[in-house]
């Protein structure tokens, strides 16, 4: 197996409150990692932490083998493409297409040509099923197809691992399968994920493994037969029960 990403008792303070309280994790190529947990329990940290949008207090983080914690913001730039990240706010650019901002970051970032970029762009589109909207400016679009646009750009850039922060959090309820179902169809080509949501049928059907994480540390990690049908921890335990 090879280790795309890795951390060993990774902590993270804001000040004197400490967030992550040394989380040892490891994400395997090609695994499919579902993070739950209450609000405020650090998963949005964790993965910041994971692509370096916040640097660790202590404690390592590493990518691809190598420890990202003393790299350049030169460096981390470059392993930063590598990532791709999509968020609860889809943040697209408002002012371009939906072309544009898929195109954007390989032209200007990898330095590809504007016909090699919309080709691969016009694919990723069709992939998750908005070939249709190239032209189409994002505030016209639905919530839905706008999170399908985010994660066609983070694609763009040929990304190692996907991090996804409750990419459905701030849909209306019918937009959320259509979202899922693109995050599915991406696990099946085989991309390492980590995924945290609060979608617990998609976590049963598409993790490997599901961790549950409370108050800065992972509590719990296993399939999620073992975590959802049975759990070990008692805030295991309690969390699983508020929720379903
Ligand atoms: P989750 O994603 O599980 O809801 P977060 O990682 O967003 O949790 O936040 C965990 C805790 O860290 C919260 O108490 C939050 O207020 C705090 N926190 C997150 N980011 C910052 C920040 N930039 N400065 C200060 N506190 C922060
Ligand atoms: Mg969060």
């Amino acid at each position: 197996m090879t280790t795309i990403l890795e951390t060993q008792q990774l902590t993270k303070s804001f000040g004197n409150n400490q967030i992550l309280k040394g989380i040892d994790s490891k994400i395997e190529k090609g695994e499919v990692i579902v993070v739950i947990g209450p609000s405020g329990s650090g998963k949005s940290t964790y993965l910041r932490c994971l692509n370096s949008l916040e640097t660790s207090t202590s404690g390592t983080v590493s990518f691809e083998g190598q420890v990202v914690n003393q790299l350049s913001e030169e460096q981390l730039d470059k392993i930063r493409e590598k990532m791709g990240m999509v968020f609860q706010s889809f943040n697209l650019f408002a002012n371009y297409s939906v072309l544009q901002n898929l195109n954007l970051a390989p032209m200007y970032v990898q330095g590809i040509s504007e016909t090699e970029a919309t080709q691969k762009s016009r694919a990723l589109l069709a992939q998750v099923g908005l070939a249709d909207k190239a032209d189409a400016q994002p505030t016209s679009l639905s919530g839905g197809q706008q999170q399908r646009v985010a994660i066609a750009r983070a694609l763009a850039m040929n990304p190692d691992v996907m991090l996804f922060d409750e990419p459905t959090s701030a849909l209306d309820p019918e937009m959320v399968g259509e979202v899922l179902n693109v995050i599915k169809d991406l696990a099946q080509t085989g991309m390492t994920m980590v995924i945290v949501t609060h979608e617990m049928g998609f976590a049963k059907n598409v993790a490997d493994q599901v961790w549950f994480m409370d108050q800065g540390q992972l509590i719990e990690k296993g399939t999620p037969e073992q975590v959802f049908d049975h759990p070990q921890e008692a805030r295991t335990k309690d969390f699983l029960s508020k929720i379903l």
